[in-house]
């Protein structure tokens, strides 16, 4: 079946669907494979659940003349040119966003900010990848007026393919850090795969982007577009600049558009989520949104999802930054919470996954940057920083970790805790 009439099957339907268990009524399911499980097999378990249509990609399934069975070569590339032409056929304007970090964070700062003005589609949660992507933008409505795509990356090649799929008029890259380094070969290699969204809306005559000028990594690789630059004050050519605040514990910032300045309160922990902030500014402006409304976007938002949020429980100030980890996130995270001025550190860290090689190196550099801070405990969980030297206080996992912890329970502490979601450092709070 060709996209076309794919095309007008979805529009009957409005609504997609990829999960068997969750099949809204009147929706179109997609059977996608993965490594434990074939989705042609659910196909007629989906129409039976309410679902308008199946979409399959093997012959078999598709054997009886059932009308609503629609056979393609391919389901996951029917997905995405689906999502693809509907993107199109709406022609919704589109901010394309990707970045080693803060990538969801500025993502729901900048849909907070343009609700104020707009109506606006954006990813939710971290669907960024090459099956995400395409879902969210077949939520698009002939309503929405922006929307705000999160695209994320592990390999080379990967941000290239969501742009085709996702098109954006303009484009985000948060920063550039190292992360997932086993797949992208280098920090070099990093670069080059963020980049490729600087080099879709150059090859698409689609020039603007909105880009931290502080960041030189970003400035090497986005000559000849049109750059609106938010930054540090005292930076050159800032269409928004920003000044630190407090972080004791909440980020406080100031922020200065043509001469007039604002502050603003925020509910985020860390001073990292100040350019994130700035991000969503500088967008805002952008698009007309009120300075006065864009503050009051963002003294409203709360961070949700274990990302930089503080949790107060009957005993502890917990941090809980347990989603994801990278070198650059958790020295971002450790030199922000060493800068806090609040008494009784503690410090909870579980290994940062998918580094390859430089696995250890990375490692043994936060273990000597925790040396030369004075956090009154530092616990550390996981193999690899179990090789660091000096040898910290060590756990090989969460589960010998909770039970020191059940029956030592520490008591008036503010504690970071940060680690790689796998690591499952998220089930602390439950202790603490
Ligand atoms: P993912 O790759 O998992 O989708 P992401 O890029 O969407 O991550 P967020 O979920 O917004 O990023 O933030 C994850 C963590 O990254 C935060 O909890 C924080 O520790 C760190 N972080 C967020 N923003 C920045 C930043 N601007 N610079 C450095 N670290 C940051
Ligand atoms: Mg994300």
């Amino acid at each position: 079946m060709d996209i076309s009439a794919l095309y007008k099957c979805f529009t009957e339907c409005g609504k997609v669907t990829t999960d068997s268990r969750n099949c809204p009524k009147g929706s179109m399911f997609i059977a996608l494979k993965g490594e434990t499980f074939n989705g042609n097999e659910f196909a007629l378990q989906a129409l039976e659940k309410g679902c308008q249509y199946a979409v399959v990609d093997e012959k078999e399934y598709a054997a009886d003349g059932n009308p609503r069975i629609l056979l393609v070569d391919d389901c996951l590339k029917a997905l995405q040119e689906l999502a693809n032409y509907h993107r199109h056929k709406l022609g919704t304007r589109i901010i394309g966003i990707t970045g080693t970090n803060g990538k969801t964070t500025t993502k729901e700062l900048i849909a907070s900010v343009l609700q104020k003005r707009f109506e606006v589609l954006y990813t939710q949660g971290n669907l960024n990848n090459h099956i995400g992507v395409p879902l969210t933008l077949l939520r698009l409505t002939p309503e929405h007026e922006l929307a705000v795509i999160e695209m994320g990356a592990n390999h080379p090649g990967e941000i290239k393919a969501l742009t085709r799929i996702v098109e954006p008029d303009y484009g985000m890259i948060t920063n550039v850090g190292k992360a997932h380094l086993e797949g992208f070969g280098s920090f070099e290699g990093v670069i080059k795969t963020k980049g490729e969204l600087y080099d879709h809306l150059r090859y698409n005559g689609k020039h603007i982007i909105f880009i931290d000028k502080d960041n030189e990594y970003l400035t090497a690789i986005s000559q000849g577009l049109t750059r609106i630059c938010y930054g540090l004050e005292g930076g050159e050519g800032l269409y928004i600049c920003g000044k630190l605040g407090s972080c004791a514990p909440f980020l406080s910032f100031e922020w200065e558009h043509e001469g007039q300045k604002f502050e603003v309160h925020t509910h985020l922990i860390g001073s990292y989520n100040m350019k994130n902030a700035l991000a969503a500014i500088t967008v805002g402006r952008f698009f007309s949104v009120p300075s006065r409304q864009i503050c009051e976007a963002l003294e409203a938002y709360v961070p949700h999802n274990n990302r930089s949020q503080l949790t107060e429980t009957m005993d502890n100030k917990l941090i809980v930054d347990a989603y994801n980890a990278n070198p650059t996130s958790m020295m971002a995270a450790l030199e922000n919470f060493r800068l806090m001025d609040v008494a009784h550190k503690m410090v909870i860290l579980g290994d940062m996954k998918e580094l390859g090689e430089t696995s250890h190196e990375e490692h043994q550099k936060i273990a000597d940057y925790l040396g030369e801070c004075d956090f009154e405990r530092v616990l550390l969980v996981g193999e690899e920083f179990g090789k660091v030297l000096p040898p910290f206080e060590h756990f090989k996992d969460v589960v010998a970790l909770k039970q020191v912890l059940e029956r030592y329970k520490p008591k008036g502490y503010y504690i970071l805790i940060k680690g790689s979601n796998s690591m499952k450092l998220g089930q602390l709070q439950e202790i603490l």
